[in-house]
């Protein structure tokens, strides 16, 4: 697979235009963000803090004494700090600890950000930061302590900050209409789609970033494996998919199953727990125990070796699943997709080295998986055969991954500059979600017209602007950062 290459600067042109910044302030604080980017903001962390299936149970002050969280505090969408009230034990005797906790990136964001003089931060208990480090104690009120949370994620293997739902926490109140509405209804429709453009480019362009960063630490094969799983996985089983390429990891898949997809398929279904007794009695037909007792005589011999890397049944949702996204159907996608020696990475990179043609096509045609050893006409190992084939990866779901995994990778691999543009020109659009209509009815009020964001890139767009100003305002859209920083209307 191509070397991992730098992504060339004109590949986002209109990143840095358009009101849009390339590297926007994520908590309407008038502050860059920290260099190098951190694959994560303040409001993971926040999440992290919050959510005690996020936070380690192994906390620690820059002191070394161990803290127990006994309650995080309440999650304060307004001015101050960002958790009031909480309880904290600390230490061998477990002294009880209360008041305020702020969070953020780096120690000396505190001083950055000016809390210090701020008296709505002097009840402060706890500063807790991802780096470590240690602030002078005068910085801090009396006795505050210092933690961080670095240490104690990197010791959780299964911790993956893409793997958190930011908009499942508290997010603030808005003032309505919020001020950039105004600001953006005087613009014409040309300006605001440019608006849009450059938000667009910058959030694939912060994705290529991200990806190329994991790319040089676990190799771009291993890195395409782990997030076209956490894709195929959607929402309710990202955690659990990423977690199995993580303890599957690509060369034991494919050194594993010899390039045989059913192989591979009975390994990933070993090792997620999901492989269904042969012993058990159930009404099954014919295809279904062959299926089966294949499956089972490829993983018994393996199971010992991978014992202890097994993940509980229970780690998996069902709920609100349609029968076709089921993990077990998924998981013939990842076996057909990943065992073959020429597999997605490799003609991914096919792509990459000869880009003619029209490359989104191309791309998404890599999903098209007909033919697939017992699912190609099933929806679980319960029910009858379809009449009609079911798709292992529907095209929206495609379109989804197209968009999040393949075109930044296709950037972060070193695509030429052109094919990357023309690629973006003719981005396939995701389904219009929740986020995206809200997103857009704040922006432009209740009487937009939606053609305004028909394109893939625009639909970017908007849930990048979201992310970088809605999601961590905590003012009301007061001191919001995005009015001011969109271009004057044209005369
Ligand atoms: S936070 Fe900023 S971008 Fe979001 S609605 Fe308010 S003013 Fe607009």
């Amino acid at each position: 697979m191509n070397a991992v290459s730098l992504i060339a600067s004109d590949w986002f042109p209109r990143a840095a235009t358009g009101g849009h910044r390339a590297r926007p302030v994520p908590c309407g604080v008038s502050e860059p963000p920290p260099t190098p980017p951190a694959p994560f903001t303040e409001r993971h962390l926040q999440c992290v803090w919050a959510d005690d299936r996020l936070r380690p149970a192994h906390l620690a002050t820059a002191a070394g004494e161990r803290v127990q969280v006994e309650h995080p505090g309440e999650w304060n969408v307004g001015p101050g700090p960002d958790f009031l009230h909480a309880a904290l034990r600390v230490g061998p005797e477990l002294r009880r600890i209360v008041g305020d906790v702020e969070i953020h990136v780096r120690p000396a964001d505190w001083q950055r950000h000016r809390h210090a003089g701020d008296p709505r931060y002097r009840r402060v208990c706890a500063h807790v930061a991802y780096f470590p480090g240690t602030l002078p104690a005068a910085d801090l009120p009396p006795g505050a302590l210092q933690i961080a949370l670095r240490p104690a994620l990197d010791a959780t293997p299964d911790f993956a900050f893409d793997n958190i739902d930011l908009l499942a926490y508290p997010v603030a109140a808005r003032a309505t209409p919020p001020p950039c509405r105004a600001v953006l209804s005087r613009l014409t429709p040309a300006q605001r789609g440019a608006v849009l453009d450059a938000a667009g480019e910058s959030r694939l362009r912060r994705r290529a970033e991200l990806l190329q960063a994991a790319m040089l630490d676990r190799g771009p094969a291993q890195v395409v494996y782990e997030e076209t799983m956490a894709a195929l996985g959607y929402r309710p089983n990202q955690a659990p998919f990423r977690r199995l390429a993580r303890r599957l990891p690509l060369d034991r898949l494919r050194e594993s199953s010899a390039g045989d997809p059913v192989r591979a398929y009975a390994l990933l279904m070993g090792v997620a727990g999901l492989l269904p007794d042969p012993t058990a009695r159930r009404a099954q037909d014919s295809e279904t125990k062959a299926f089966l007792r294949r499956c089972w005589d490829a993983w018994w011999p393996r199971s010992d070796e991978f014992l202890a890397r097994r993940i509980p049944r229970s780690d998996w949702s069902r709920v609100g699943l349609r029968p076709a996204n089921r993990p077990e159907r998924r998981l013939m996608a990842a076996a057909l997709l990943f065992a073959p020696a020429a597999s997605l990475p490799e003609r991914i990179a096919d792509v990459v080295r000869d880009p003619r043609g029209v490359p989104a096509e191309r791309l998404l045609a890599l999903f098209d998986l007909p033919g697939a050893p017992y699912w190609s006409h099933r929806l679980s190992f319960a029910t009858a055969p379809t009449s009609e084939p079911v798709a292992l990866v529907g095209r929206s779901r495609a379109r989804a991954i197209l968009v999040n995994l393949l075109l930044p990778a296709f950037a972060a691999l070193g695509a030429p500059a052109e094919a990357w543009k023309s690629l973006l020109d003719a981005l396939p659009a995701e389904e219009p979600n929740e986020l995206i209509r809200q997103t857009a009815l704040r922006l432009f009020g209740p009487d937009h017209s939606p053609r305004l964001y028909r394109s893939g890139l625009r639909r970017q767009g908007l849930i990048q602007i979201h992310h970088d100003y809605c999601l961590g305002d905590r003012t009301l859209c007061a001191a919001c950062p995005f009015p001011p920083a969109l271009p004057p209307a044209a005369p």
